[in-house]
């Protein structure tokens, strides 16, 4: 099949998903008022595949010799995890680092599988399903698909461990068959769930090596359309009736949707499955695979749009007035860039210091993206608090867009020109300043930085054990003996 053009995609999500978003079923995702204009942002980037502009940026000549993402590519130097970030800035430039999950994320997630298919024929079910997990990565990379993951179990009680739930509602199998295996429950957060293909059922983080965990402990695909799967919506955060486009063009464009996925008796047949009833495989999985590398590698190439994105904007708001002639305004705008170097730095040097997997493949340095991450969602937010602080009150007091060509426009374009700018570039600077500063949207995206890829509170503590520590305390205990020698020579 190929490409996908973004028509084809948009086609594809006419397949009688079941999307419930504010208490109703949404007939069709793509004509949606709430929905429609974040599946037209992901129709355009599949449309920038077929650009002669990023063609060869963004794809490469698949084993079939038709043309496949980039992200589906194995990178086995770091020249090639160079050109795979490459691509996948420009997608993130494309959405100013605000839409997390570009389908390059999960290609690359299921390329990263493929890549050590190996690891999931030693399963203690017995079961061999590397076959498998190649051919969904061929399937992937020939259909150019889009997909969501979701790996973690419901809230009901943390303090216990999943198979010990009061209400046991967390996806589960039910019952096996010669054919496949069913599972009732639910999982969550499927990010872009409602503008997907498919749905990877990922190893939900740390499952107790315990055999009642069991019926929790797997992996598998399943099409979004498949019978009994039900995709529940966070409400959106796409503002209705809006004077104009303009004063929420992040919004409109970007809510790239949240929900919980409800399974209900749904079928997985053997051949979509990667883990089953394996608890200690689940947990192994991340690590075996180096997929937490791989996913972070895309999520910090977003992150660096997205840090050049805000800077770009605190910068540009303060020149409008000219505020950045104040010493504390520069160093706040001072802040942000080296915010970019920084995320700019770590993110060169997880390639260079790229370990082989030994399956052919190399990794980026997890320390090194881990590190990154960990400290993005505090940038993040103080990304967002500058501008805020910037724009101060000019944010509440810039009015619609709309107003430039209503009643009072000759009002409002010579009361709204500063010194440096125009009403009309003023205002469209304000309001998308405002909409990535202090709306709905830019509070789930606060939330998102934190919580996109887990607990940063565990995270920091796996951060703290894995950390090859030996290196630094060494260095300590040969200066607490040179230290010691010395004392003993200055005494003696
Ligand atoms: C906007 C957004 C998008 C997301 N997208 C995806 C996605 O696409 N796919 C996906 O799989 N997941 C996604 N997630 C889910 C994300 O992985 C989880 O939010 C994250 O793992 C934390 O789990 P939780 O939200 O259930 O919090 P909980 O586990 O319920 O934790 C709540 C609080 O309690 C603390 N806590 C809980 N348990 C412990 C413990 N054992 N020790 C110490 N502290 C604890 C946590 O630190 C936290 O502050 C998304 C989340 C958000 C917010």
């Amino acid at each position: 099949m190929g490409l996908r053009t973004g028509r084809q995609y948009l086609d594809s999500l006419r397949d009688g998903r079941q999307v419930y978003l504010e208490g109703h079923r949404v007939d069709d995702v793509t004509a949606d008022p709430r929905l429609g204009l974040t599946a037209q942002t992901v129709a355009e980037l599949y449309d920038m595949q077929h650009d002669a502009k990023w063609r060869d940026t963004l794809t490469l000549p698949g084993p079939d010799g038709e043309r496949m993402p980039m992200a589906c590519m194995q990178p086995r130097t770091i020249e090639d995890l160079a050109r795979r970030r490459a691509a996948m800035k420009v997608w993130a430039d494309a959405t100013c680092g605000l839409f997390g999950r570009t389908p390059d994320f999960m290609n690359l997630g299921i390329a990263t599988l493929a890549a050590a298919s190996h690891v999931f024929d030693q399963s203690a079910s017995g079961r061999n399903f590397a076959a498998n997990v190649q051919a969904y990565y061929e399937k992937v990379c020939r259909e150019d698909l889009t997909m969501t993951h979701i790996q973690v179990n419901p809230a009901v009680d943390r303090s216990k461990q999943v198979f010990q739930q009061t209400r046991d509602i967390a996806l589960k199998i039910v019952k096996e068959t010669d054919a496949g295996f069913y599972v009732n429950g639910m999982r969550l957060v499927g990010t872009l769930a409602q503008f997907a293909n498919e749905i990877v059922v990922m190893p939900s983080v740390v499952v107790a090596n315990d055999d009642k965990a069991g019926d929790y402990a797997f992996a598998f695909v399943t099409p979004v359309a498949a019978e009994g799967v039900k995709i529940i919506s966070r409400p959106s955060v796409v503002p209705q009736n809006p004077g104009h486009f303009l004063d929420h063009p992040l919004s409109i464009q970007y809510d790239e949707g949240d929900a919980v996925i409800v399974f209900e008796n749904v079928f997985v047949p053997w051949e979509r499955t990667f883990i089953f009833r394996d608890p200690a495989m689940c947990n192994a999985i991340y690590k075996q695979t180096f997929l937490a590398e791989h996913y972070s590698h895309q999520t910090m190439t977003r992150a660096l749009a997205k840090a050049e994105f805000m800077a770009g904007l605190a910068c540009k708001m303060a020149a409008a007035t000219k505020v950045d002639s104040f010493p504390n305004v520069q160093a706040q705008l001072a802040e942000l860039l080296i915010f970019v170097e920084t995320q700019k730095a770590l993110l060169m040097q997880s390639e260079q210091l790229a370990m082989p997997t030994g399956f052919g493949t190399v990794a980026p340095s997890k320390m090194t993206l881990h590190a990154a991450q960990l400290h993005f969602y505090d940038r993040y937010a103080k990304m967002i608090d500058a501008v805020r602080t910037i724009g101060a009150g000019n944010l509440i007091g810039v009015p619609s867009y709309a107003e430039l060509s209503g009643e009072i426009g000759p009002l409002v374009s010579e009361y709204m020109a500063t010194a440096t700018m125009e009403a009309d570039e003023r205002i469209q600077l304000t309001r998308l300043a405002a909409d990535a500063s202090f709306s709905a949207f830019s509070g789930r995206q606060a939330l998102y930085e934190r919580y996109y890829q887990g607990d940063p509170v565990r995270k920091v503590c796996s951060y703290y054990f894995e950390y090859p520590k030996d290196e630094l305390t060494g260095r300590i205990d040969r200066l607490l003996e040179s230290l010691g020698e010395k004392a003993r020579r200055l005494s003696s």
